[in-house]
């Protein structure tokens, strides 16, 4: 595991990690900037390498190199830790744009999701509708029907008080003309 790490570290910082005593420690130049955090949970501190043949390389290190205290022995140039930055950011762009297409196909998915569901809707109000006027002609066609049947019973009833009448008018010169012929 340690020789994959090393092969990706140039051989000249490789070198230079190997023989530390030419390494110069130097004050944190990178303010702000961000830091790689080591095995031990600590922010990494920024040295300069002052060998005549790595002057100048920027690298980090655990906070306790150069201390008399046991480390993790991190390292890393600062140039691969800007590297290894810009690709997580690249890595979070490509994550964010595959974030807003999957939120558009499910906005798209969401919308046909919806239209059918409407449509059905429709259609099914449509065919209630329609069977709420059918029921409602027939409602209607009963009504008249019964409508008809009244005024029917109603002039039956008027034709049989007729009749009625008719008799008795007819019938009373005869009952009370023989009793009066009777009495006579
Ligand atoms: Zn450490």
């Amino acid at each position: 595991m340690k020789s994959v790490v090393r092969s990706n570290i140039s051989p000249l910082i490789s070198k230079h990690d190997v023989n530390r005593s030419e390494s110069v420690l130097s004050v944190d130049t990178l303010g702000n900037v961000d830091a790689p955090t080591c095995k031990c949970g600590k922010k990494c501190v920024l040295y300069i390498s002052k060998t005549s043949k790595n002057l100048n390389i920027p690298f980090f290190r655990c906070p306790y190199f150069k201390q008399n205290r046991p480390h993790c022995n991190f390292f890393m140039p600062k140039d691969k830790f800007i590297e290894s930055q810009i690709t997580m950011v690249e890595l979070l762009e490509a994550k964010i744009n595959q974030m807003e297409r999957d939120v558009e196909v499910m906005k798209i998915e969401i919308e046909n999701d919806m239209e059918t569901k409407i449509n059905r809707l429709e259609r099914d109000m449509e065919v209630k509708i329609s069977q709420f006027e059918r029921e409602i002609e027939l409602m209607k066609i009963q009504m008249i029907e019964m409508q008809v049947k009244m005024e029917e019973a109603t002039n039956w009833k008027r034709y049989v008080r007729m009749v009625g009448v008719v008799i008795v008018v007819w019938l009373y010169p005869f009952v009370f003309g023989s009793k009066k012929r009777l009495f006579k």
